[in-house]
């Protein structure tokens, strides 16, 4: 089995579907050629398939371990990653000043996408320190910055986020550990950290840990935490790093997927951190770096999508039943459903990083309310469909997909965190039908103006294509409609998860209708375009009505029942 980068279908994307060129009429983003970002997808696309996808197979049967306090990584590891590294690719969207290309958000998400499908457990560990760099950016001191992100943007040092406690998951609010002012200007950090991904390694440099915490003055819960960075080795001024900081790796846990990613159980002795942002203010920084891990991870989800389809794709050509497997039904179903999903999803993860990269590269509220209103989406869909796909590519290997020399189940195990870490698709989706819609549903309903006006076009040339979509968008409205007037919470979050998938299949009709239009109707990507529409879409129905059936039915059972 070889992967292909999946260049072509990114850069179809970008210039027929989420609209990259837009980027170029900004100031920040006008240099961001068609050459260039096509240069630069070619260039991540050929390190992803000839170094990072050699390395898949080691991370799953030599996972990462520690020995006498230091985490071994699967052979091949450090060499990919310095690979990554000395390409200039673990932050390619830093600022030029420090050292990183300027470039727009969604080429790093082109890049994590392709790093997934190549190897997702190497790839999370530029992923993180891509989000560490920008909360760094955005909230931390000049001094800070200075010191950590030129070494952080190389790839010199990698970062990590620090949130999880035994008792703190998707409630951070409940954590305990402890920041004590030195009175030096630092902070003694305490406290054990649960769940750390690529919280040690031995690709040497430092490993640099953004760790939630509480100040002796910090109220209880989300308000009261504030935000520290705490090295391994404590740097000089000059960023040579020092003597070994107060923290330890206490275990890496057994995990059922990504075993090349060390998950690192953390301890903090009173190690020296410093205060990024401002006291108490700590999760404001923490989601800077988490919405730009949301979408990492909804790009990973995507990813795995791609090249658990190519596989089975390579196989279901080869494998003879009755012919060739290829020719069945039930499988090109399954292979059609693959490849059509995965195009959703790469599109409305590429559109939500467009959304980011025109919010901050005009400061406008309207992109920022459109790209706030698609990160759920993104990391929630995106990462079902890597869930399915994964899934679907065991099935169409048949036995040999339960045998694990193909490779098959390793795409299937290694996707199945990326619904559950950064927020699970839960948490996503309360998010979605919460925070996101309480400007009444404005953001959603822009949105929907937006493919309905599109579905009006299209009627004219691809009437049986835009009929549907203009349709969706209309049962997508009143539960909308419904949603933001049930002032019960309760009534919401019930039906947050459907809602949130609903919202992204009538999503991934509109970018398939888009394709089909360049196409004029005619050729692949329309054939899959009639695919989707015809088979996906209509399931927003059900899952519309799921939407709207409110939480008295799922209050009615007693926890006896619920054993019964
Ligand atoms: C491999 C791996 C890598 C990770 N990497 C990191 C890392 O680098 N840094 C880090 O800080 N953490 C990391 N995590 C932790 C991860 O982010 C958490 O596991 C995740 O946030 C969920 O928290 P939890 O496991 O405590 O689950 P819980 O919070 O106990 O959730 C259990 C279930 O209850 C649901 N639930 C919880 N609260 C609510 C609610 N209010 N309403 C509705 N449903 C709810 C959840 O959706 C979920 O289905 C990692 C975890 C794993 C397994």
């Amino acid at each position: 089995m070889t992967y292909r980068a999946q260049v072509e279908d990114i850069r179809f994307i970008f210039d027929n579907v989420a609209d990259l060129d837009q980027l170029r009429g900004t100031e920040k983003f006008a240099e961001a050629s068609a050459d260039l970002t096509d240069a630069v997808l070619e260039g991540m696309g050929k390190l992803c398939e000839e170094v990072i996808y050699p390395t898949l197979r080691n991370g799953d049967l030599t996972p990462a371990v520690l020995e006498n306090g230091v985490v071994r990584t699967s052979p091949g590891f450090k060499k990919a990653f310095e690979a990554i590294a000395e390409g200039g690719w673990v932050a390619v969207s830093a600022p030029e000043a420090q050292g990183g290309m300027g470039l727009p958000l969604s080429l790093t998400t082109a890049f994590n996408e392709m790093m997934a499908s190549a190897n997702m457990a190497l790839g999370l560990c530029p992923l993180l320190t891509q989000g560490q760099c920008e909360a760094l950016e955005h909230h931390a001191s000049e001094e800070i910055k200075s010191l950590y992100l030129p070494k952080l943007i190389s790839g010199e040092w990698t970062g990590t986020m620090n949130l999880t406690e035994p008792g703190a998951g998707s409630d951070v609010g409940a954590l305990k550990t402890k920041a004590e002012p030195n009175g030096d200007g630092t902070y003694a950090i305490t406290g054990q950290k649960i769940f750390i991904t690529w919280g040690d390694h031995d690709f040497g440099g430092n490993v640099c840990h953004l760790v939630l915490a509480r100040l002796p003055d910090g109220v209880a819960g989300t308000k009261g935490i504030s935000l520290f960075m705490v090295p391994k080795y404590i740097p000089d001024a000059d960023g040579n790093p020092g003597p070994a900081n107060d923290l330890k790796v206490v275990s890496l846990e057994h995990k059922m997927g990504i075993h090349g990613s060390p998950t690192a159980v953390m301890q903090f002795d009173g190690a020296k951190g410093w205060l990024v942002g401002e006291p108490h203010n700590g999760m404001a920084a923490m989601f800077t770096m988490m919405n730009n891990a949301r979408l990492g991870v909804g790009a990973q989800g995507v990813g795995v999508a791609e090249a658990a389809y190519q596989q089975a794709l390579d196989y279901a050509k080869e494998r003879q039943q009755f012919g060739p497997i290829v020719n069945h039904a039930d499988v090109r179903r399954m292979l059609l459903t693959m490849k059509a999903d995965t195009f959703a999803a790469r599109s409305i993860v590429m559109a939500c990083a467009i959304a980011l990269d025109m919010a901050s590269a005009t400061g406008t509220a309207d992109w920022q309310a459109r790209a706030a209103f698609l990160t759920p989406i993104a990391k929630a869909f995106a990462t079902d469909t890597g869930i399915d796909v994964a899934e679907q590519g065991v099935q169409v290997h048949g036995g040999m997909g339960f045998i694990e020399e193909t490779g098959a189940a390793q795409f299937s195990r290694d996707v199945r965190i990326t619904a559950i870490y950064e927020g699970t698709n839960g948490i996503q989706a309360m998010d979605l039908v919460g925070r996101k819609m309480m400007d009444g549903g404005e953001a959603a309903n822009v949105l929907i103006d937006e493919i309905e006006a599109h579905a009006e076009i299209a009627r004219c040339t691809l009437p049986e294509l835009a009929e549907p979509v203009w349709q969706a968008c209309e049962s997508l409205r009143e539960a909308v409609e419904w949603l933001v007037t049930q002032t019960d919470m309760n009534t919401r979050f019930a039906g947050s998860v459907p809602f949130t998938r609903a919202f992204a299949r009538v999503l991934g009709g509109h970018y398939h209708l888009k394709a089909a239009m360049v196409e004029g109707g005619e050729g692949a990507r329309s054939k899959l375009a009639r695919f989707y529409i015809r088979r996906l879409l209509p399931e927003h129905e059900s899952l519309l009505a799921h939407a709207m059936a409110g939480a008295d039915d799922l209050y009615a059972f007693s926890l006896d029942e619920l054993e019964a």
